[in-house]
């Protein structure tokens, strides 16, 4: 079907989403030489608010640098492009924003330097829930997360998700919702595209970066609001007898939000959602609105 925002931004400009610009040389479609981000922007109250967008734009930085990838815009400039876009296509909506960089024609060559040629773009799509949020089934699949040692994991790259789509298959082919995998020790580390919380007697624990799950925005933000809803809420190994254990488990990220996870192979945990989920879940909310006046800063208005 056609897309619904008809507009990208592409180097600078806004094109039509249907014009061909890149061509099958690409670096990046062969080697996974692509930094990219995932945005949400909420729309209420006749304002469209981009959710956190500096921390995003600093991590989509980030990324690349690990690769000496150049990105020559300032964050300023990405910014008022993510905000222009929406603009230009007039979302009035809640969305997703997907902005990115990649190496573009570099030969066959291994040899990526601050001399490469790359190229900027930022999407603009509708999106509703991902997940259904009245819980899901996850399995601890056998595929276990790359670790640190063989590819920078803050990286949000390309060529990363392949570790992702692999486990996804490995759950779906069993009948899950979702993946849960393990670190290269053994320990808890996340969802393909999710970072995972246990709450255990009315505290939050999840995985460190040192068992190889990216530090989320959103896992950032939970952490936040638990805490300041009267919950104690840090980072910790997880064993997986733990997360089993646990009286209840979410996901957390910015295309997927909190979701309950209400099963985890046969084991059930809890029959609906847990208490405390569900507090963070209204509480997040709440903050993405602009309805959560501690975390104002946080939001991007696009119209006003
Ligand atoms: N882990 C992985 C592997 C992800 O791709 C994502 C989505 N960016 C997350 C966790 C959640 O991160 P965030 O909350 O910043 O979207």
């Amino acid at each position: 079907g056609s897309p619904r925002f008809g507009l990208i931004w592409f180097d600078g400009k806004f094109v039509p989403v249907d014009k061909p610009l890149v061509t099958l040389t690409t670096h990046a479609i062969h080697y996974g030489t692509s930094a990219f981000e995932g945005i949400r922007a909420y729309w209420d109250s006749d304002e469209l608010r981009i959710f956190r967008l500096r921390d995003h734009v600093r991590r989509l930085r980030r990324s690349g640098a690990y690769y000496s990838m150049r990105l020559r815009y300032t964050d300023r400039e990405l910014m008022d492009g993510m905000a222009g876009l929406c603009r230009r296509n007039r979302v009035k909506e809640s969305c997703y924003i997907r902005p990115f960089y990649f190496v573009g024609e570099h030969g066959i060559n291994l040899h990526v330097t601050r001399a490469a040629p790359t190229h900027v773009a930022m999407l603009v799509l509708p999106l509703r829930d991902i997940f259904d949020k009245g819980g899901i089934s996850a399995e601890i699949v056998g595929r276990r997360k790359f670790s640190d040692l063989s590819t920078p994991v803050q990286a949000k790259m390309g060529g990363n998700y392949l570790n992702s789509i692999i486990a996804t298959q490995e759950a779906k082919r069993g009948g899950f919702d979702e993946a849960i995998l393990l670190d290269h020790r053994g320990d808890v580390s996340e969802a393909p595209g999710e970072n995972i919380f246990v709450v255990k007697g009315g505290r939050l624990h999840t995985p460190p970066s040192s068992s190889s799950a990216l530090d989320g925005i959103t896992r950032d933000t939970v952490m936040r609001l638990a805490e300041d809803l009267g919950y104690s809420a840090s980072a910790r190994r997880i064993s997986k007898e733990r997360l089993l254990g646990a009286d209840e488990v979410f996901l957390t990220g910015t295309a997927a939000e909190i979701v309950p996870v209400v099963r985890i192979g046969k084991k059930r945990i809890g029959r609906r959602p847990g208490p405390i989920t569900e507090e963070l879940m209204q509480e997040y909310q709440r903050t993405v609105a602009g309805r959560n006046p501690r975390y104002s800063r946080w939001l991007t208005g696009v119209y006003g």
